[in-house]
């Protein structure tokens, strides 16, 4: 839960700031045109001064004459949300590793559950994808590994029995930086699993996986392919003999799952590719790499360009 006193930061409270501080992270360079891409400061003018009739933030494009705010092409498009409750939502979501649920954001930044359920959403947009290019590399190890989520208790409602019919997610990971998580809608089979390595994992990267025979097909593609055993060490770790292990990913999934039984309660299927995003960001953005949390908060608010969402209309 965010500390109240957190929310005395003026992007909290004023408008005004709270636009600048997303001008501030999404133009880095100063803006520039959503509509032309032109981004010659030149040819760029704050539209403002005795026109009070003006939106505030309002820019005008010399090069081909249109004109824009820093929200124009984001999630934050036409929301009749202010950015102060934007900055707050991200911020509650940003602060510590487990997330908070869309109940407390509604409690705590005064909007109707439907809405902040909706922002949420947005926000999660806006933190996907924000680490492209392939993961490992020469000399480097990726860890993936795959788990199952669904209620385990057989007098659930929702109880199913099976793998197969569980929620089923599969994980790379790279130890000591970034992370992917991926919603297999339709299970996991070997070429689910081939699908999602050749397309994010460097081929010249050496692969570590448990023995399942899933990833034995997929191995040959990498530089090398090490397995561990399923098993503990005393220290509740199984490491190979030539060093590899899987406890990275392993971690993952421990954090991921506390949170999704912890914070969220329940997830429907459909949704969670959208909390894998979230989990990945924070993970891509932890502490442990020194990422405060208002700086991960800014780094969230800057991935909500061009990521604007259509399956619903806006809140
Ligand atoms: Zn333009």
């Amino acid at each position: 839960m965010v500390k109240l006193a957190t929310f005395q930061n003026p992007i909290f409270q004023d408008e005004t700031k709270a636009r600048e501080a997303l001008e501030a992270v999404r133009w880095p360079a100063g803006p520039y045109c959503p509509h032309c891409g032109n981004s010659d400061q030149e040819k760029v003018a704050k539209v403002g001064g005795e026109k009070q009739s003006h939106r505030p933030g309002l820019f005008y494009c010399n090069e081909c004459k249109g004109q824009f705010t820093v929200t124009v092409g984001t999630v934050f498009e036409r929301s009749k949300v202010p950015l102060t409750k934007w900055w707050m939502a991200a911020h509650m979501m940003n602060s510590g590793k487990n997330g908070v649920s869309a109940h407390e954001i509604h409690r705590s930044i005064g909007v109707t559950y439907k809405t902040a359920w909706f922002m949420m959403h947005r926000l999660r947009e806006a933190m996907s994808g924000m680490s492209p290019g392939p993961m490992g590399g020469e000399g480097q190890s990726v860890q993936a590994d795959e788990t199952y989520y669904g209620n385990t208790s057989k007098r659930a409602k929702s109880y199913r029995k099976g793998h197969s019919r569980k929620a089923s997610v599969v994980a790379l990971v790279e130890p000591k930086g970034r992370v992917r998580a991926f919603h297999a809608e339709l299970g996991i089979g070997a070429d689910v699993v081939w699908e999602i390595l050749v397309t994010n994992v460097h081929r010249s990267s050496d692969l570590h996986t448990d023995e399942s025979k899933l990833y034995k097909k997929v191995g040959k593609e990498f530089a090398s392919h090490k397995t561990v055993k399923h098993g503990w060490n005393q220290s509740g770790h199984y490491v190979g003999k030539d060093g590899q292990t899987t406890n990275a990913v392993e971690n993952f999934f421990g954090n991921m799952k506390r949170s999704l039984r912890g914070t969220y309660i329940h997830v429907s299927e459909k949704h969670l590719q959208r909390y894998l995003s979230e989990f990945e960001f924070r993970y891509n953005n932890r502490s442990g790499l020194g990422v405060s949390d208002g700086e991960r908060t800014a780094r969230a608010m800057k991935g909500i360009e061009g990521k604007r969402l259509t399956y619903r209309p806006t809140h």
